[in-house]
């Protein structure tokens, strides 16, 4: 039976290549355009794409980097002295690499987390006299507890139509448990973005919904893999229309673990948080520039923001995305290679608690954003690079296809439009400016993402190095290509 099985198998699969080899060829005929030959860069300039290609597979610049930002500033929350620390650092690095630096000033939230402790203090079954720690962690932004805490019910949904099914009367008063899992499978399936998306909308404006009907407190299932009693933070939005109530993440274990018990009956929380929301703090963009030779009023940004949340170290988010665009920088320097148009490196500040540094640099460059060729961000991990996506018109894939078949050597030679590629470069591509990233293999970023565990062990430094030759070799590519990309 067994053999059989495998038979069948065999055969089947052999059907199938026979018959997508056959569809393939049909298909490629089919699409193939009638008599455009296909666009050639010069071979001069395919030279000088492969060689920084190649000095980026061989350089351990951006890794060292990457170790100074995640070892020894650590964890940079916008506002906090890490963060400072880690504008100063990149800015003096950036100088001694020969770029004019520059700080773009931006005012930042200054949250600070505080206690965060919360156990289950009555439920099903429950031995005397005792308790179930559970293992939590606020969100970027909450309101806190009294200091003495809340004790309260805990009513648990899996999503907002339930919440609306249990109603007023049902939620009032309570604590309300957002038990949506992370669809891990989908993640596997190189959906990873999506597959946040999906759980990430609880942690986000989960506690507003809950206050709308009274509760005294909102917990979301954590949104990522990884089943290791990790919580993971993250900011919410608190809505103008509800009061604002404390808010955490809880790991999925526990969120099971609440599910299982308020299935049997009453089961009861105590909830200490208590962090703090200090008045804007001065932040920066950190700002570099690589003068272009022939338009150099042009530019091409490229970056990763230097903010990270509090818990881990910032290393796959995001500072491996800033050392990727310090290294673009620095390979073209030292490589001699003088990009046509200005190369803007940008270490944003505020990517994870409100986007500020995003938001400050759209409009001081209002008025330059027409002179502004492309923007590349690097901001989900440092995961090995299967190509680049790109936001923009079509065409765009087109121009840089010749891109593509110099990094299918590293297998790296896919190139896929989609609509957005990175928060901070958002409202440039809004804006018109085609937007970039490298496409990362990212099925284990949301294992660490926002947790303690984002620590450099997590970045593989060959994959880093991938992640460079890519980021590096399409930097390069935008500055100094001669055709115009349509907008
Ligand atoms: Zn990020």
């Amino acid at each position: 039976m067994f053999i059989n099985r495998g038979q069948d198998c065999l055969r089947l699969i052999v059907v199938v290549l026979m018959f997508s080899s056959a569809a393939i060829q049909a298909l490629a005929q089919l699409s193939r355009p009638p008599a455009t030959p296909p666009l050639q860069y010069s071979p001069q300039f395919v030279t000088e794409i492969k060689r920084v290609q190649q000095a980026a597979l061989g350089s351990d610049y951006a890794y060292r980097q990457l170790a100074h930002l995640s070892n020894n500033i650590g964890p940079r929350l916008s506002g906090s002295a890490q963060a400072q620390a880690a504008v100063e650092y990149v800015a003096a690095e950036l100088r001694k690499l020969g770029l004019e630096v520059q700080l773009e000033k931006v005012m930042v939230p200054h949250w600070v987390r505080g206690e965060e402790t919360a156990t289950l203090t009555d439920y099903p079954s429950m031995a005397p006299n005792t308790t179930q720690k559970i293992i939590l962690t606020a969100l970027g932004g909450s309101v806190a507890t009294p200091s003495n805490g809340i004790t309260a019910e805990v009513v648990v949904v899996n999503n907002f139509d339930e919440l609306q099914a249990l109603g007023r009367d049902r939620v009032a008063g309570k604590i309300v448990l957002f038990n949506a899992k992370f669809d891990q499978q989908l993640a596997d399936n190189g959906f990873a973005g999506p597959a946040y998306g999906q759980s990430v909308i609880y942690r986000g404006v989960g506690a507003s919904a809950a206050a709308r009907l009274g509760a005294v407190a909102a917990l979301n299932r954590s949104a990522g893999g990884a089943d290791y009693r990790l919580p993971h933070t993250g900011a919410l939005r608190y809505s103008d229309d509800a009061p604002k109530i404390p808010a955490a993440a809880v790991a999925s274990e526990d969120a099971d673990l609440i599910a299982h018990l308020t299935s049997e009956g009453k089961v009861r929380m105590h909830l200490v948080l208590t962090p703090q929301t200090l008045p804007d703090a001065v932040s920066h963009n950190v700002i570099g520039d690589l003068k272009g030779s022939e338009h150099p009023e042009q530019i091409v940004i490229v970056s990763g923001h230097l903010d990270s949340w509090d818990l881990g170290r910032g290393a796959i988010d995001d500072g491996a995305g800033v050392v990727v665009a310090m290294q673009a920088a620095r390979l073209l320097k030292q490589l001699n290679l003088r990009p046509k148009r200005t190369l803007r490196v940008i270490a944003w500040m505020n990517e994870e608690n409100g986007t500020r540094g995003a938001q400050a640099y759209a409009k001081d460059y209002q008025n330059e954003i027409v002179n502004h060729f492309g923007a590349i961000e690097t901001d989900l991990g440092a995961g090995h690079p299967l190509g680049f996506y790109a936001q923009g018109k079509p065409e765009i894939l087109t121009l840089l296809q010749p891109l593509a078949v110099i990094l299918q050597s590293q297998g790296a030679g896919v190139t896929r439009l989609v609509e957005e590629t990175g928060s901070d470069v958002a409202p440039l591509g809004a804006a018109g400016v085609p937007t970039f990233a490298p496409i990362q293999d990212s099925r284990t970023y949301f294992n660490y993402h926002h947790t303690a565990a984002d620590t450099l062990d997590k970045v593989n430094p060959k994959e880093l190095q991938e992640n460079c030759a890519v980021v590096a070799a399409l930097a390069y590519t935008l500055t100094s290509m001669p055709q115009a990309l349509p907008r």
